[in-house]
């Protein structure tokens, strides 16, 4: 069974020596448990943060220990009454070649409904994250302005065809040329600005005349503070992530405009996907319809490599080499 664990916890950006490549026997499943071969393996920005020695919303990963990852296995050999040879399965299965698992925290997926891949993007983890981020935390509005950054990435595609599906105008912030001309055009945006050959804060000035209802941050810094300095009244600023800032040696630098939330009278407010655990079903019920009817294209950008190919693939998140949500497929 080959494993990629975490040898060493990284400083800034993450190096190859931080990873141990190992081979381990393949353990069989005991009564009540299955057998898989990964098939799919999610990169997500959150991993950087899962590698840091300090309390968050999830523990950190030992040293040592197989890195945590969301994955799709299928199932080779079982011993568990719900699950058959053959079967699908999501769950956080780390990043390994074999798994045993009992079944619980997992998700057996159609596939005859969306490609298994899917499972961790629009109607996985990214999908949901957009979806409750959006509609609970930010309290989208229809005819509202929204501004999303990261735009271009798994949670930002999703972020702004929701709300153009609930009648919002959406402009959004990624960058290069490439995907802001995805975003206009497939993805039908209304505007997008490239942060790398922009004026931020100019931009949003343009493309949203009226200030911003609800600014959905999916990458902090000063892309944040540009969008602070532009907000309606009683905005809402959904804080997603901060992928910006996840290398940082400095600490987390902070928006000098945030004081604008005073004069706006605008919430700015954190959340975790998994809050909203409860209500992934309803929220991928109504994101399958969407994307069933045509409403809402799904964006994937497929590595196909082994296992080894994570360490390199996961750090595409952070060079914006990614379109779309991120998958290593095993081959
Ligand atoms: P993406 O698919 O968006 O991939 C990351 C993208 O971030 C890159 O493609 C790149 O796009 C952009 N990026 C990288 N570095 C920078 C930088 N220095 N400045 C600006 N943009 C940068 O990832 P996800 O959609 O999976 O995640 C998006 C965000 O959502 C992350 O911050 C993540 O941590 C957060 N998240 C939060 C959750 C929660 O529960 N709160 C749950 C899931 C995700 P570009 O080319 O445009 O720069």
């Amino acid at each position: 069974n080959r494993q990629i664990r975490l040898a060493r916890r990284p400083v800034g950006e993450v190096r190859p020596e931080d990873w141990a490549h190992v081979t381990e026997p393949a353990a069989a499943p005991a009564a009540g448990q299955f057998a898989g071969r990964t098939r799919f393996i999610s990169l997500d920005p959150a991993m950087r943060g899962w590698l840091d020695d300090r309390p968050s919303y999830l523990p950190p990963v030992a040293l040592g220990e197989v890195m945590r990852a969301g994955s799709i296995i299928e199932v080779t050999e079982s011993n568990h009454p719900d699950f058959a040879v053959g079967d699908l399965v999501a769950g956080t299965f780390g990043v390994q070649e074999h798994v045993v698992c009992d079944g619980r925290g997992t998700l057996r997926i159609d596939a005859s409904a969306a490609s298994p891949s899917t499972y961790l993007g629009a109607l996985g983890m990214p999908g949901m994250t957009a979806y409750f981020g959006l509609l609970e935390v930010g309290a989208l509005q229809e005819g509202e302005t929204v501004v999303v950054s990261g735009a271009a990435g798994a949670v930002g595609t999703m972020v702004g065809q929701i709300a153009k599906a609930r009648g919002c105008r959406v402009v959004g912030i990624a960058g290069g040329p490439e995907k802001c001309a995805l975003l206009t055009g497939e993805l039908g945006f209304d505007a997008a600005i490239d942060y790398r050959a922009e004026n931020v804060k100019k931009a949003l000035r343009t493309h949203a005349p009226d200030g911003i209802d609800v600014y959905f941050d999916n990458v902090g810094g000063e892309i944040l503070d540009a969008a602070l300095a532009c907000l309606a009244m009683r905005a809402r600023v959904v804080v997603c992530g901060a992928i910006s800032q996840y290398n940082s040696t400095t600490g987390v630098q902070g928006p000098a405009n945030y004081l604008s939330l005073l004069v706006r009278r605008a919430r700015m407010e954190g959340f975790v996907v998994f809050d909203h655990a409860p209500r992934f079903a309803e929220a991928a019920r109504e994101i399958g319809q969407w994307i069933a009817t045509g409403r809402i294209k799904v964006l994937e950008h497929v590595v196909r490599g082994t296992l080894d190919d994570f360490p390199q693939t996961l750090q595409m998140l952070f060079r914006g080499e990614n379109t779309g949500k991120l998958v290593l497929e095993l081959t």
